[in-house]
């Protein structure tokens, strides 16, 4: 798939990057690992705080294995295989990540919606052979993707129905980066920047003051490739994309972000949609939402959740900018629409 292409192509370049930061200002550092199942890379900006990369990635660590459905003993799974027969337990993080998870399928009318689990398994998304199910097979899936069939109390998750299943993978990462961003600001850090496959938070401000600037992929090339700048003060970017997961069939691409109501992959006329808001937990289950609302309700959304600004970007490579978004087109061959 795509996106392994990526990884061992970062790999290559990383050290690389690592030694370009270093000998481009000695004040700063970075670590990149990986974690869930993606690059997560964190560069501070001063000297001295390097100990607190341990603290971040054990966090980000922390969550992942109890939020990873390809971890057995994580509340995810251990949610997953009691559905249909009993609540389950969870830890604090994973009961907090979940409630807002629900926050936002209510939020977006099912757009975004948790128990997407069964589909993400039967299109084999994560899987080394992901492939396009039959329609028999969908529908028979199709009835055990419903948030309202979570139920939330005390700590405890019940999934109503056998064979229904949780991933969090449209909003936990957006939450392991926020968990990122709240160590650094108690270590005092003033200035940093987090990237967790794409889900950036910046942290302080940069020391010319001038706002920081955040590539917005293009959505039609692999990783590196650019469409504009993003200007930004203090906050997180997060982006969905048809070109983060994908897989091709009979000439046919197959992304990875699906219409709950029918079960295949939106279709919608677009790319990508990236929001840019304080919290990027929030940033994260809206550029999925929204990507899956589409344009028109999608942008209906935006409107009713106050400091929070939106690029999108379409197949037809027409781009639209919520009004607050301070976007500079780079390449030449899309173009912005008022
Ligand atoms: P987003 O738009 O933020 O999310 C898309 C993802 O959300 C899809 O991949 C799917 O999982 C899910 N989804 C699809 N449609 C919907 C919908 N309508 N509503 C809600 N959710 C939807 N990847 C691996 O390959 N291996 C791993 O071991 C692995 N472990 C992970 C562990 C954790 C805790 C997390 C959070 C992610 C992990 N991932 C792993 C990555 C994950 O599978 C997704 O690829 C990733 O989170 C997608 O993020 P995104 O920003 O590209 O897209
Ligand atoms: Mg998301």
């Amino acid at each position: 798939m795509a996106y392994k292409n990526f990884l061992r192509a970062f790999f290559a370049i990383s050290g690389l990057i690592i030694c370009v930061l270093a000998s481009c200002a000695k004040t700063e550092s970075s670590r990149i690992e990986l974690a869930l199942g993606t690059v997560c890379s964190i560069t501070l900006f001063e000297q001295g705080q390097e100990s607190v990369y341990d603290e971040i990635f054990s966090r980000i660590r922390e969550i992942e294995s109890l939020m990873s459905v390809n971890i057995p003993s994580s509340d995810v799974s251990r949610i997953n295989a009691a559905a249909g027969i009993e609540p389950v337990q969870v830890d604090k993080d994973t009961f907090k990540v979940i409630a807002h998870a629900i926050y936002f399928a209510e939020l977006s009318g099912g757009a975004l919606d948790p128990t997407v689990g069964p589909l993400v398994a039967l299109w084999g998304i994560n899987s080394p052979a992901p492939h396009v199910p039959t329609q028999e097979e969908i529908n028979s899936v199709l009835p055990l993707v419903n948030w309202r069939n979570v139920e939330l109390y005390n700590q405890s998750v019940y999934l109503t129905r056998r064979g229904m299943a949780l991933d969090l993978g449209a909003i936990a990462k957006g939450y392991a980066a926020d968990e990122a961003a709240r160590i650094i600001r108690e270590a005092g850090i003033n200035r940093a920047r987090i990237d967790l496959g794409g889900n950036i938070i910046l942290i302080g401000q940069k020391k010319d003051r001038s706002p920081w600037r955040v590539g917005i992929q293009n959505p039609e090339e692999s990783h590196g490739a650019i469409t504009g700048i993003l200007q930004i003060p203090e906050q997180s970017v997060v982006t969905s994309g048809i070109y983060e997961r994908f897989f091709e069939e009979n000439g046919k691409r197959y992304h990875h972000i699906f219409l709950p109501s029918n079960g295949y992959p939106v279709d919608n006329g677009l790319t990508s949609v990236t929001i840019i808001t304080e919290n990027s937990i929030d940033a994260d289950a809206l550029s999925t939402s929204v990507f899956v609302l589409g344009y028109e309700r999608g942008r209906l959304l935006l409107e009713s959740i106050p400091q929070t600004e939106a690029v999108f970007i379409f197949s037809d490579r027409s781009i639209r900018t919520t009004p607050g978004a301070m976007f500079i087109l780079t390449d030449k061959s899309f173009s912005v629409k008022r």
